[in-house]
């Protein structure tokens, strides 16, 4: 049997474009929030493309009940999960006079809260097989500080770090967990970036251009293979070299 792979925000950018890439060798798990249209465009071109139909889970991660029922309805499908893709995350840029408790604590709930509960519900049956992957999608905004505006967002994003070393440690040395930090990719996360700040980051970056969200897959595909069979606890980076 394929391995089993849970792919969390994969209605949209990198999320998406990791489910199609191991649509092909894994049996993808659809996560979603919001995007039902868009998801389900997604499954049935994997359906096409596999002759094998996904099952797509709806879940707002930032409530658990709603992670537990997830759960339940993946479990009725599969005996387990092999591999697990915390992708889904959020940023909410304002000045720092706008920052909110509440906004503070949403990107948190979203960004480090669901990623944690999802490794302590999912990880000790990983254990218990003695197989199992977990790959953690921070961000460079986890390891450097460049804007104020996203200090709520950097903060989520190291403690996915921390959260995924101290998840390494624990479930080792059966689950290998790794961090893979982003730079500036083509999503809808940066869809309202105006154009001159995009060609000021962009002057930033030695390969001079946002990633595109293939780019991103094609590392995580590298990571939870066999060949990557040996890489542990570690935070890599993948930003065409941004030079601050
Ligand atoms: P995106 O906005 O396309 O994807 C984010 C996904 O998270 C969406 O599918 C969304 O539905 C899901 N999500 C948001 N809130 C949710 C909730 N409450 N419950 C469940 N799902 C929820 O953007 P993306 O760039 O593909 O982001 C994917 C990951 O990559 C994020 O963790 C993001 O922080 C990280 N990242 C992105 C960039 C970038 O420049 N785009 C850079 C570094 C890291």
């Amino acid at each position: 049997m394929k391995k089993v792979v849970l792919i969390t925000g994969s209605s949209s950018g990198i999320g998406a474009s990791v489910a199609e890439l191991l649509s092909k060798d894994y049996e993808v798990i659809l996560h979603y929030n919001k995007g039902k249209d868009r998801v389900n465009n997604l499954k049935e071109k994997i359906a096409k493309e596999t002759n094998s139909i996904p099952l797509v889970v709806q879940c707002d991660l930032s409530k658990e009940e709603e992670i537990d029922k997830m759960l339940d309805e993946v479990y009725q499908k599969y005996p387990r999960i092999d591999i697990l893709i915390n992708n889904a995350g959020i940023a909410i840029d304002t000045t720092f006079e706008d920052k909110t408790k509440e906004n503070y604590k949403k990107i948190l709930d979203i960004n480090l809260i669901a990623p944690f509960l999802l490794s302590k519900k999912i990880g000790p049956k990983m254990k218990e097989n003695k197989y199992g992957v977990i790959i953690n999608i921070s961000s460079t905004n986890g390891i450097d500080t460049p804007y104020i505006e996203s200090i709520d967002y950097d903060a989520s994003k190291a403690g996915l770090i921390s959260l995924s070393k101290n998840l390494a440690n624990y479930f080792a040395p059966y689950v290998r967990v790794n961090t893979i930090c982003p730079g500036w990719v083509n999503t809808e996360m940066n869809k309202n970036l105006d154009s001159d700040f995009i060609s000021k980051e962009e002057n930033k970056i030695l390969l001079g251009r946002f990633a595109n969200p293939r780019e991103v897959a094609n590392l995580v595909e590298f990571l939870i293979s066999d060949k990557a069979n040996y890489i542990n606890d570690s935070i890599i980076r993948i930003d065409g070299g941004i030079k601050c």
